[in-house]
Order: structure tokens, then sequence, then C-alpha cells
């Protein structure tokens, strides 16, 4: 890793633990019942494949992307569906998966999209939130860490779409980016 641009905020195995636990919480929560979890493209993927492997209800996957930051760090608020869904949400029970809640723009603008298909249930689970950015009323019903205002990278979170393959979540320097 490029310690030079980056400091480690959660190692791997602080993560693998988070996650897990968050796998565990979720299982419990849908006992005897199948989840569609929809994973926000790109970010979300790396947290996702492992989220997925620590739960035990029956589990199909689907995919959204959404415009996203960019080559900046700072949010739009301007969000437009770049890949839909493959599959119909009627009556199912919906779990989103996302990176990070920022703003919670992103999340507000996708789950009023899929609560007008009218899934059975739609909840939302994050690995991280910034919950002092928030400009939209958005609750995650999952979150791993709640985080100050930092712009991170790594474990599928990029900047200018280098560094989602660390396995660590980091914060970027600043450097990097006031260049
Ligand atoms: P929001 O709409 O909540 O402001 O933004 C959510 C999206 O912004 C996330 O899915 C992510 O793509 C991006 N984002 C927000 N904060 C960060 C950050 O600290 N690092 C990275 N890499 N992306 C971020």
């Amino acid at each position: 890793m490029d310690l030079v641009k980056v400091e480690v905020l959660f190692d791997r195995a602080t993560l693998k633990e988070k996650v897990a636990e968050l796998g565990k919480q979720i299982s419990r929560d849908y006992q005897g019942r199948e989840l569609l979890v929809v994973g926000i493209l790109k970010g979300a993927f790396v947290f996702m494949a492992d989220l997925i492997r620590e739960m035990n209800v029956p589990v199909e996957l689907d995919f959204m992307d959404v415009s996203s930051y960019g080559l900046s760090t700072s949010s739009s608020g301007e969000v437009r569906i770049v890949k839909d869904l493959e599959y119909s949400i009627k009556d199912r029970d919906v779990l989103i998966v996302e990176d990070i809640v920022d703003t919670g723009l992103t999340l507000k603008y996708i789950s009023e999209v899929l609560k007008n298909r009218n899934p059975r249930s739609i909840k939302i689970a994050c690995l991280l939130d910034k919950p002092s950015r928030r400009k939209a009323d958005i609750y995650p019903d999952y979150v791993g860490y709640s985080i100050p205002d930092k712009f991170v990278v790594g474990y599928g979170l990029d900047y200018a779409e280098q560094y989602r393959h660390y396995p660590a979540v980091c914060v970027l320097k600043p450097a990097v980016y006031e260049n």
C-alpha cells in the first residue's frame, strides 16, 4: 500500500470482524425470509461480496449503478441511474448495500425510486456513514462505522478510480486531491 498517500483507518482484520457482525445481525432480522440484496456499483462490491458470505438466509443479488463523484471528492447532488436492476422488486424484501453514506442524496434518490416499485420491505446497509455531512433524511438500518468528515478510499472505495483494491479503509491524504 502507498502509505505516503493514505493512512489506515480500519485494517483488513477489523473490517472482517465488523462485516461478520453485520451479517449475523441481518440474518437474525430476516430469519425465514428471502432477501434481494441490491449492491450500488461500483463502491459497494467488495463490502457486498464479504457481507453476503456472512449471511445465512437465502439471498439473491442485483446491482444498480448511479452517477457518482467522478473526479471530485464532494457530491454534486445530481443523481442519475446508469444501470438499473435486472429483476422486479415487487413484493420482495430488499436490502440496499452501499459503501458509504455522505450527504445521503444518492440513497434518498435510489430508495425513492425503489419504493415506487412496491417492494415488501426496503432497508439499507452501509459500511461507513458520515452523519455530519447529511443533507437528506436518510437513516441506514445497518451501519459498520460512523466516521468523521474525511475522504476515504480502499475496500471498494475509490479516488479517480484508484485505490479500490486496497484491503483496508484508508484516509486519503488531502495533498493527493489538492494538487
Ligand atoms: P452521497 O450522495 O451520500 O453524498 O454520496 C454517496 C456516494 O459518494 C458514495 O456511494 C461514494 O461513492 C461517494 N463518497 C462519499 N464519501 C466518500 C468518501 O469519503 N470516499 C469515497 N471514495 N467516496 C465517497
